[in-house]
């Protein structure tokens, strides 16, 4: 597929290819849709295999930016952008450079951290453009997002019981957690408060030691975590964890976590959890109290506003899960639908020409 084909096939508005020789920088940035606001999304770096691999994979999390935005209620477009390289080689002047290159966009496109980049690098983009976030709490910045995605999550685990059990009360409901790291251990934290049950999955037994010494409750070992005969299972660590040699093995009711991409396959393993009645709340909906900081960064709203905001994924997930129930589609589907007619609302609204 030709690139022209692919921004069509994507729908996206502004592709830009950024190349500087002199300091090694080649990177892409992807404005996928203005219609809400300026495209937010993360640079990442990576030594991708090939130009074709770095063009599909700005491209489909650009659109996913659009999406997640759209669903959180957020005056933002969907944007991302990509360096092409191995990240022991960054420099300060890459940075500097690709700063630049966001500037000349004049604000279309505003970047933040991902995969690879660090504060640091945020420090170097902001020496050269404006339209950049991300940076330390102590320099004005949101500082670390994980405890306001966790509030999300929270209350989006909120949403699915009540959806599921007529009742939002999280105090005595079972709740396990795959991956205790910066997300996982706040969530643990917060419905540990709201008097829930906790049980543990993770890689890292120093993580577990953590969790388990602040909140209590117990350490599940290798596949326990799907088999759990718990009210909730979170994912908080890594995606593609829900998939067709996972879903047999799950009996919890409901699936409610931070992790991104949590579904193998969005289509078939979202349709293979319907048919067996277990509620989903969509990834990118439930997290999205990360993109909710930044959002509050860039308006300097301060962290109390973005707990607020992130506290409205309660309404969001339902609607979606609920949505999803009348339309007799997947959850994941249903949150799609939301974010389309958002887009079209506001688009349509914008017929009307008004003087600046
Ligand atoms: P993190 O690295 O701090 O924590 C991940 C934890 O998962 C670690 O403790 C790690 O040991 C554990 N883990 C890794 N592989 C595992 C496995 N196979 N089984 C069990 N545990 C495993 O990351 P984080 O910032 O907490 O993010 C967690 C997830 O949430 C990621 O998918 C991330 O993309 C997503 N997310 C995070 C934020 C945020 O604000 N940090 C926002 C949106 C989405």
């Amino acid at each position: 597929m030709s690139i022209f084909e692919q921004l069509s096939s994507y729908d996206h508005e502004q592709v830009v290819f950024c190349r500087d020789e002199s300091v090694g920088l080649k990177a892409i940035i992807a404005v996928h849709n203005t219609t809400l606001g300026p495209a937010l999304g993360g640079t990442r770096m990576l030594d991708y295999p090939s130009e074709a691999d770095a063009v599909r994979d700005v491209l489909r999390l650009s659109r996913g930016m659009t999406y997640k935005a759209a669903v959180a209620g957020l005056d933002l477009g969907g944007g991302k952008a990509v360096i092409i390289g191995d990240p022991t080689t960054k420099t300060e002047q890459m940075f500097r450079s690709f700063g630049r290159f966001i500037g000349t966009l004049g604000g279309r496109y505003i970047t933040a951290e991902d995969m690879n980049t660090t504060v640091e690098d945020m420090g170097n983009i902001r020496r050269e453009t404006r339209w950049v976030t991300g940076s330390e709490a102590a320099h004005g910045g949101s500082g670390d997002p994980s405890p306001v995605t966790a509030w999300g999550v929270f209350h989006g685990i909120r949403a699915c019981l009540e959806v599921t059990y007529g009742s939002p009360d999280v105090s005595g409901r079972t709740v396990v957690i795959q991956g205790v790291g910066n997300v996982g251990y706040w969530l643990a934290k917060y419905l540990h408060e709201a008097g829930a049950k906790l049980s543990y999955a993770d890689v890292s037994s120093r993580r577990l030691t953590r969790v388990v010494d602040a909140f209590g409750g117990k350490v599940l070992e290798g596949d326990e975590f799907y088999r759990a005969e718990a009210d909730v299972l979170a994912p908080c660590a890594i995606g593609g964890i829900i998939n067709t040699r996972t879903i047999p093995m799950l009996r919890a009711p409901i699936i409610a976590g931070g992790a991104n991409n949590q579904l193998d396959d969005e289509r078939r393993d979202g349709e293979a959890l319907t048919q067996r009645n277990i509620s989903y709340a969509p990834d990118y909906v439930i997290n999205a109290g990360g993109l909710i900081n930044v959002y509050s960064e860039l308006k300097s709203y301060g962290r109390e506003k973005a707990m607020q905001d992130a506290a409205n994924i309660f309404d969001t997930v339902k609607r979606v899960i609920n949505k999803a129930k009348v339309e007799g589609s997947t959850t994941a589907m249903a949150a799609n639908r939301v974010a389309e007619e958002r887009l079209a609302a506001v688009q349509r609204l914008k017929r009307v020409w008004v003087p600046s």
